[in-house]
């Protein structure tokens, strides 16, 4: 009997799935046939939607590039070469100047991504073939034979007897009668009026869906996380506006950003990295976690690991905080 497996959503999660999978295939390998279908609704396997390799380079991660692998620890044949074990890695390989510890941006990310992707799909092990469906997946039905129909616009489906569903981020929807509805209503009303009104419900791609606002209108921003800097960057880097060490210059074509949110605070910006290498655990080690399941015929969270990563990080703080003095007695 041939394996239908699919994957809905190749961004980060599809990516590395496909590589734990076929990984994992390799190792025990079935006796027949398996189809590993991949469904991507931007057609951008590895980087779409929140990493998508189009999106302005000013657009950047929260997380470090050395600090980012598609891979796992044991993948020991992906890690093998320093274009795949980390994006700082690949980014160095491409010839782009960064440091480890910098902020790639997300286009970079999503090109690494599709690169890895690429090199995976290519390392499937005989016997599995994968098929990339540039489509989006509008439901899921029961079909023959305990397969599933996943289901696309015009009709047609795939069938799959195991579904991963990593969709990632998704669109609130305007649910009747709430608030959302009453604002996008407005701007509609306002909108037949011919006046530049608008309720932007899910603001990605952010330079597509900004795009009609113009210089000097009032924009109010709800929230003050991730997105919120996304919107205010293409606003202001965007319109070709430049941060200088100490002040803002203008391009002009900026509008007036007011920002909103239940804290009233913006999110902190990400501390610069000092640690010269990756920590290695003293404390909360495989040894010792082996220790508590030799114990313990059903190991608790709370109980036997939380206290050994409190444990580890007052190790962090103290030797940290008294350096040399760590240790002696007071
Ligand atoms: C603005 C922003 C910045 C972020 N920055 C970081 C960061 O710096 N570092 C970090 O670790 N995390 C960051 N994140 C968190 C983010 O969730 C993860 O980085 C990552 O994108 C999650 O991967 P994913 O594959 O689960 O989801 P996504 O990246 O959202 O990918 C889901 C994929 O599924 C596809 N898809 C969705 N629905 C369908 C459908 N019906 N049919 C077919 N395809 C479909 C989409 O096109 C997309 O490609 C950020 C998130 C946001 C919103």
């Amino acid at each position: 009997m041939e394996h239908n497996i699919a994957i809905i959503g190749a961004g980060p999660r599809g990516t590395y799935c496909l590589r734990r999978l076929t990984l994992y295939l390799r190792q025990h390998p079935l006796p027949d046939p398996v189809h590993i279908h991949l469904i991507e609704k931007s057609g951008k396997f590895g980087g779409g939607g929140i990493h998508s390799p189009t999106q302005p380079e000013y657009l950047l991660l929260n997380t470090i590039g050395s600090q980012i692998t598609a891979f796992g620890d044991d993948d020991a044949e992906a890690r093998a070469s320093a274009a795949r074990k980390t994006l700082h890695g690949y980014l160095i390989d491409q010839g782009i100047s960064i440091g480890p510890n910098d902020y790639p941006s997300r286009a970079r990310h999503g090109r690494y991504l599709a690169a890895m992707f690429d090199w995976i799909e290519a390392k499937r092990p005989p016997g599995v073939t994968v098929h990339r469906h540039c489509r989006e997946a509008v439901d899921i039905e029961p079909g023959e034979d305990g397969a599933q129909l996943i289901r696309f616009e015009d009709g047609s489906a795939v069938a799959a007897h195991e579904i991963l569903l990593l969709t990632g981020h998704a669109k609130n929807r305007i649910v009747p009668g709430s608030l959302m509805e009453a604002w996008a209503q407005f701007a509609e009303g306002q909108q037949q009026k011919g006046r530049n009104v608008s309720y932007v419900n899910l603001v990605y791609p952010v330079s597509e869906k900004t795009a009609h606002i113009e210089p000097g209108e009032t924009v109010y921003v709800i929230g003050m996380g991730l997105t919120a800097v996304d919107v205010v960057k293409t606003f202001t880097y965007g319109r070709g506006g430049r941060f200088g060490p100490d002040r803002y210059t203008p391009s002009g074509k900026e509008p007036y950003v007011i920002l909103g949110s239940r804290l009233g605070m913006p999110y902190s910006a990400r501390g610069r990295n000092q640690k010269s290498d990756q920590y290695k655990g003293r404390i909360f080690t495989r040894e010792a976690v082996e220790a508590v399941k030799a114990r313990k015929s059903k190991v608790d969270f709370k109980e036997d690991l939380l206290s050994l990563m409190i444990r580890e990080m007052e190790f962090v703080y103290y030797s940290k905080m008294l350096g040399p003095r760590f240790g002696e007695d007071f």
